[in-house]
């Protein structure tokens, strides 16, 4: 066999295996764009725009421009107070000419005041009025526990000892199927659930007709939750991350309102190997932690309100992590000990028989 024909034929496999390449890559890249719920076969989009902590006056303008930057999955809920802000961002944009209803993705949530099957109905039409919308695409019962509901301000009744008023009557089952009545009624296009644990998932799923389609629960480098994505992808259940920045917001809430020590808080922006992995690729340590989901199919929907983060924020799909550094990064797990959100600020939520996370104030009280 001369050099020349094995140059030749050399050439030509590389010159065919770079097409394949990059006629993939952007197949691949594309795909992961969004992630395909399993009922209904709707298309969810991998990033989101997360609006907890964000005011009314500055989400509205923040939502619109997120639209305008290709933003097309907004997440809220009744607790965030912002629906109203969020239904007039997405009203003008439309009313703009911008885009139509069915091009975007919304998500929100069942509170923990309304976390009973007689109040599914209420809850949902208020936050479609306040949204100004016919139906949503996600609804998720945002926590497992409820509390007893003030009835004017729709807050829960806190005891004179400061305690959360808890419902003990909370029952997932019967309130499932209230929102499965919502869902054949076209208020709802997708049900899921948020910071619900295993047992209480597969509980639905056993009892229910329609399953769940999200999980949407805390998830970041240094609490990456394996057993439980495992269970979500034997269930084909989508999962979100929230907090995938690691919350930095949420220090500054907790402590001033909680009055938990700063030292309680990660600072995973600031992780070395986080920082070396995006020095590599000419990226932002943001960018890497969503990536890092994004590209294991985990939703993400990261919050801010900043121009330049938002940008920062969506540009996460013309890149890609090598299985050396997602190997990196999956080191950083802690385990239980990357946990922020545990819900114990809310004083006496460990009691409510529906408390997801009994192991804490088990481990806590054995001590
Ligand atoms: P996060 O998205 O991890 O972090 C948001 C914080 O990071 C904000 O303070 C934001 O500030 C800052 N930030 C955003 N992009 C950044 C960037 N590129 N570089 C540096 N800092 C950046 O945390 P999260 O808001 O707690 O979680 C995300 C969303 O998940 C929430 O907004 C909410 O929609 C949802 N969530 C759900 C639950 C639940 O119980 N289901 C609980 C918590 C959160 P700026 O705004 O100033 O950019």
């Amino acid at each position: 066999m001369s050099l020349r024909f094995i140059l030749r034929r050399d050439f030509a496999c590389v010159l065919k295996s770079s097409a394949f390449y990059f006629r993939n890559f952007h197949k691949f890249i594309g795909r992961m764009k969004h992630v395909k719920l399993s009922q209904t076969a709707d298309l969810m989009p991998t990033l989101g725009l997360g609006t907890w902590q964000a005011s009314p006056e500055v989400i509205e303008s923040t939502v619109y421009k997120a639209l305008d930057l290709g933003y097309r999955h907004i997440d809220t809920a009744f607790n965030y107070n912002n629906e109203e802000a969020i239904g007039n961002a997405i009203k003008k944009w439309i009313d703009d000419g911008k885009g139509t209803r069915k091009d975007l993705f919304i998500t929100t949530k069942l509170p923990h005041v309304g976390n009973r099957a007689s109040d599914v109905k209420k809850f949902l039409d208020l936050q479609l009025k306040r949204l100004q919308m016919d139906y949503v695409d996600l609804y998720l019962i945002h926590v497992p526990f409820g509390f007893h509901c003030d009835a004017e301000t729709l807050t829960p009744v806190v005891n004179s000892n400061g305690e959360y008023d808890l419902d003990l009557d909370t029952d997932h089952v019967s309130t499932w199927k209230v929102m499965e009545c919502c869902q054949k009624e076209g208020l709802i296009r997708n049900l899921g659930l948020s910071n619900f644990n295993e047992a209480q998932i597969e509980k639905i799923i056993d009892e229910s007709t329609v399953k769940p389609q999200v999980l949407q629960v805390e998830l970041h480098a240094y609490f990456q939750q394996m057993d439980l994505r495992k269970f979500c992808s034997d269930h084909d259940i989508v999962v979100t991350a929230y907090a995938p920045l690691g919350s930095p917001g949420a220090k500054d809430h907790f402590v001033n309102k909680y009055n938990y020590s700063p030292d309680a808080f990660p600072d995973l922006l600031g992780h070395p190997e986080v920082n070396e992995i995006a020095k590599s690729h000419e990226k932002t340590p943001a960018q890497i932690l969503l990536r890092y989901l994004v590209q294991q199919s985990v939703v993400v929907i990261p919050k801010s309100t900043s121009d330049k983060r938002l940008k920062e924020n969506a540009s996460l799909y013309d890149f890609e992590l090598t299985p050396y550094e997602i190997n990196k990064l999956k080191k950083l797990d802690r385990g239980e000990d990357g946990r922020i959100f545990n819900f114990l600020f809310w004083k006496g939520v460990e009691n409510h028989p529906e408390y997801p996370f009994k192991f804490l104030t088990l481990a806590a009280d054995t001590k």
